[in-house]
């Protein structure tokens, strides 16, 4: 589904698999389930693209349903894999459980970096290196795990599924610092134009002002 102008959503993943497209190559954001690689590849097949158009790979965090086709697709693609420099520990020791084999997450990221034209906003909490991913010229921001969104609106993570689920609450607060209005979380659905307002809503919900 398309989302934004060069922004995709792949369909039928667990968790959301966004494709970023800029001058004819294609960054992933996530990766999806164990075995969903080939619904990304079908989804770049019907845009047109080969798998060797993808040149990025970028993960939210190491999650299984985020990280969980991760191996698949940078074999199949020959992407380069980036990840916040906190999360690669634990990613690098699930991907190993997973599949027998060791990843090599070649761009290590640290908040303030600019990659696919995203920049990179750190946000502990739901995992110790998660990201949030924004982009100004789309005003855009790719979440990952800090919420989620559910009928329009959006919510905390359960804090069962977050490591330090106060510190991820803290992440939540200083993404309105951020210029945005569509939020493209990993669970539910985008939220247009009024992203940034459903944000405000959670934050104050949440009792985080
Ligand atoms: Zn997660």
């Amino acid at each position: 589904m398309k989302v934004l102008d060069n922004v995709h959503l792949v369909d039928g993943t667990n968790a959301n698999v966004y494709l970023v497209i800029r001058d004819g190559k294609v960054a992933l954001i996530d990766t999806g389930l164990p075995g969903e690689h080939e619904k990304v590849i079908r989804y770049l097949d019907g845009l047109g693209f080969a798998p060797e158009d993808v040149d990025l790979i970028v993960l939210t965090h190491s999650h299984h349903d985020h990280a969980g086709s991760l191996m698949e697709l940078k074999e199949l693609t020959g992407a380069k894999v980036a990840a916040h420099r906190e999360e690669i520990p634990r990613l690098t020791e699930k991907v190993l459980k997973w599949s027998g084999r060791r990843i090599d997450v070649e761009v290590p990221l640290e908040d303030g970096d600019e990659i696919a034209g995203l920049r990179v906003v750190h946000s502990p909490g739901h995992t110790p290196g998660s990201i949030v991913l924004h982009s100004r010229a789309l005003r855009a921001i790719f979440p990952g795990d800090l919420v989620y969104e559910e009928e329009g609106r959006l919510h905390e993570i359960p804090h069962r599924y977050s490591l330090d689920p106060e510190m991820n609450r803290e992440a939540i607060k200083n993404v309105l610092r951020l210029d945005f209005e569509h939020v493209l979380p990993s669970h539910g659905r985008p939220i247009l134009n009024e992203g940034r307002k459903r944000w405000r809503e959670l934050v104050e919900e949440l009792g985080l002002k």
